[in-house]
């Protein structure tokens, strides 16, 4: 199960704020969420971590990042993964965040269990970023983020701590009987890059920079465990090299992605990539040939279903992307996402009968993550369109209090428990958010400041971070 996220530093806002919102999102995959999930668990549970309770969130940022924040959420820049040579590199660095967590270097503070309180960017489909940018009053609602985020502060660490979470992360990498070879191999490929050109030095390491000491310490012991020598299988690459190339169709220009993938290269992520990138081109029926090969090679891969029901779907062939999102959805009828996209493509297609059952699988995608703003904003269009007014402004305050905006959430809440039947389960949520939520003067203050602010036609956000220079947060 994927918790969301409940703490974000401010650092990471500053940057999403600076950088296009297309650019840099939170982003929500199955397929590679998946991947991270099957690198992360072991290393986790080896760390003597409950996986459940420890959150993998990607950002979509071309430049290597991975970082930790308070509530036990890694974070990861698509970057980080398409930069990687192999699954090592990018389990070294999990280990290392991982390390972070079990160290307990990220003080524990009161801001962070204040409930709701720190969801800032909504988690969105990779590629439906861009889309929903666009998308005005929506997209903005959906992209919902809040001005909790200056008040979290980024944790620093010190070298001990560092050295630290090195070590820890050769521990966990042991005791899952895997080789450290690709944290060192990573960190020495920075190291390489900062002699050799000062432009291209990541943020991080320029201000701290990676000792050969720090590496020489970790390369000692890697040679000295038992599993030096432990490579990746080959379906291992094999899946890196298909999320890779799933990233890179979707996250960069097409003339690029056809530049990376030519024609000449056959192999299955080239397909793939090639496939996304006509796709965004606007040539759907060159994508879907292109699919259409990956389908017949894995006709059981729910993911290459998913992304046909999303290109038809995203053409606006509403009804012909309804059976492909749901040959995915059964597939993997655990995926809350499969059955989010499903139900977009139900609810789109109106009649009553589809928006019923798209109810259904959005009450299971929500049961699965309570705080994904995405499926409540659905959830809430859904009623609407049923004439269940009172049911969609119950769902707008759980979006609401999903993303800590706690004057929204009281108030759709309190209009939805005074609607309702008392003592229904409906009316029961809602005067428990209503309970929950309700907004200190403080936070009605800065609301109204905010909305004043909107009128002035400034994007709300912004202004606080504006001055902020563009840090990275690699630790
Ligand atoms: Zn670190």
């Amino acid at each position: 199960m994927i918790r969301f996220t409940k703490a974000l530093g401010a650092c990471v806002m500053a940057a999403a704020m600076a950088a296009p919102v297309s650019a840099q999102s939170l982003i929500r995959d199955t397929e590679i969420e998946q991947v991270m999930r099957d690198y992360g668990d072991p290393l986790i549970e080896a760390a003597g971590l409950n996986p459940d309770s420890v959150g993998i969130h990607l950002i979509g940022d071309a430049e290597f990042n991975a970082f930790v924040t308070r509530g036990q959420n890694i974070f990861f820049h698509t970057g980080t993964i398409t930069i990687a040579d192999k699954p090592l590199e990018i389990k070294g660095v999990m280990a290392h965040e991982v390390g972070h967590i079990e160290g307990a270097h990220i003080a524990r503070s009161q801001s962070a269990t204040q409930g709701a309180m720190a969801t800032m960017i909504a988690s969105i489909g990779l590629g439906l970023a861009a889309a929903l940018a666009g998308a005005g009053d929506a997209g903005a609602a959906i992209m919902a983020s809040g001005p909790q985020f200056a008040t979290l502060d980024m944790m620093r660490y010190t070298r001990g701590q560092e050295a630290q979470a090195d070590q820890a992360a050769l521990t966990f990498l042991e005791r899952t009987g895997q080789s450290g070879s690709g944290l060192v191999s990573t960190f020495e490929r920075f190291r390489y890059q900062e002699v050799m050109s000062d432009q291209r030095r990541w943020e991080y390491f320029r201000s701290h920079p990676l000792s050969s000491q720090r590496i020489d310490a970790m390369r000692r012991r890697v040679e000295q465990s038992p599993y030096r020598d432990v490579t990746d299988t080959e379906e291992e690459v094999a899946t890196l090299r298909r999320i890779q190339a799933k990233i890179i169709g979707f996250m960069h220009p097409p003339a690029q992605v056809l530049n990376h993938y030519p024609e000449s290269d056959t192999s299955l992520p080239a397909r793939y990539a090639r496939s996304v990138a006509y796709f965004k081109q606007g040539n759907l029926e060159r994508a879907r040939e292109i699919l259409a090969t990956l389908i017949e090679e894995e006709p059981d891969n729910p993911f290459f279903h998913e992304l046909e029901g999303q290109m038809l779907f995203e053409s606006g062939r509403i009804a012909d992307s309804i059976a492909p999102y749901r040959r995915a959805a059964e597939m993997m009828p655990e995926a809350p996402l499969l059955r989010i996209g499903l139900a977009g493509s139900l609810i789109a297609e109106g009649s009553d009968e589809n928006v019923r059952e798209a109810q259904q699988h959005l009450r299971f995608a929500l049961t699965e993550e309570r705080d994904n703003p995405f499926g409540w904003y659905q959830m809430s269009i859904a009623h609407q369109a049923l004439g269940e007014i009172a049911l969609a402004e119950l769902a707008t305050a759980e979006r609401s209090f999903a993303v800590g905006n706690n004057v929204d959430a009281y108030r759709f809440a309190a209009r939805a428990r005074d609607q309702l039947d008392r003592g229904t389960p409906a009316w029961v949520r809602a005067t428990e958010i209503a309970a929950v939520a309700e907004p200190s003067q403080r936070e009605i203050s800065e609301y109204n400041r905010r909305q004043r602010e909107r009128m002035g036609n400034l994007a709300p956000a912004t202004r606080d971070f504006r001055d902020e220079p563009r840090r990275r947060v690699f630790h």
